[in-house]
């Protein structure tokens, strides 16, 4: 397929140059993904920083470096998943919108950026999702729902949600987070490597096809009053 019959790279050109939303003003590159479209596990973060901005590539900072060490860690092989953000643009200051901090407001950002990343699971189809941070739990599987547990409780869990049907869904906090924990303390923060490492690994287990043993989970459709965020 050249890149237009392709509708991966299809949409990857329309996405480098989407100005749907305020954040187009203050990007330097919009930053699609990182991978391999055709692989079937696919990692979802919540937004570029800095050396995201400037490569034009998902993932690829201290916080990205560490992700990558997991994975590996983990036994899954370089080709064999793909990384996209909830937000294809960064933020000034890396405030997420909706935030304290943010000037932005998510319905004329995040609800703007999300039929991208929806357009990118309908063609990748993945067979298993991992979370990456609580950013990425609120606006994929807890969309239209007004409880989002904290990223505690969604550790050690296999979730199932209704938004991706047949597809194996788990979540892990942030890498950024976890180094922020190294820092101020080698325990926790051995403590969270060790239960990334698990979650990658049930991951892997579950694009063979082997269910974990963990806990599970089965995240519901939204409820009515959250309809209005609903705009696919
Ligand atoms: S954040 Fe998303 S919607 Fe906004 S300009 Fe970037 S790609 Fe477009």
């Amino acid at each position: 397929l050249s890149d237009l019959e392709d509708p991966y790279e299809a949409l990857r050109a329309r996405m480098k140059v989407c100005t749907d939303c305020q954040l187009c003003a203050t990007r330097h590159e919009v930053v699609v993904d990182r991978g391999s479209p055709m692989a079937r596990l696919l990692f979802i973060g919540e937004s570029p920083g800095a050396s995201e901005d400037a490569s034009g590539q998902a993932f690829v900072g201290a916080a990205g470096q560490l992700l990558d060490e997991l994975i590996a860690e983990a036994g899954i092989a370089a080709d064999r998943f793909l990384i996209v953000n909830i937000l294809k643009c960064r933020p000034p200051n890396n405030d997420f919108p909706g935030d304290a901090k943010s000037r932005f407001k998510v319905e004329d950002t995040v609800l703007k950026c999300l039929p991208w990343l929806d357009k990118q699971i309908e063609i990748v189809r993945p067979k298993v999702i991992v979370l990456v941070g609580n950013k990425a739990v609120q606006w994929t599987v807890y969309r239209n729902k007004p409880d989002v547990p904290p990223m505690a409780e969604l550790l050690n869990k296999w979730i199932r949600s209704d938004r991706y049907p047949g597809v194996e869904v788990f979540a892990m906090y942030h890498t950024s987070y976890l180094l922020r924990s190294v820092e101020k303390s080698a325990e926790e923060g051995a403590g969270l490597r060790k239960t990334a490492i698990t979650t990658l690994r049930w991951a892997a287990d579950a694009l063979q096809g082997e269910l974990p043993e963990a806990e599970f989970l089965h995240v519901r459709s939204g409820d009515k009053r959250y309809e209005q965020m609903k705009f696919f």
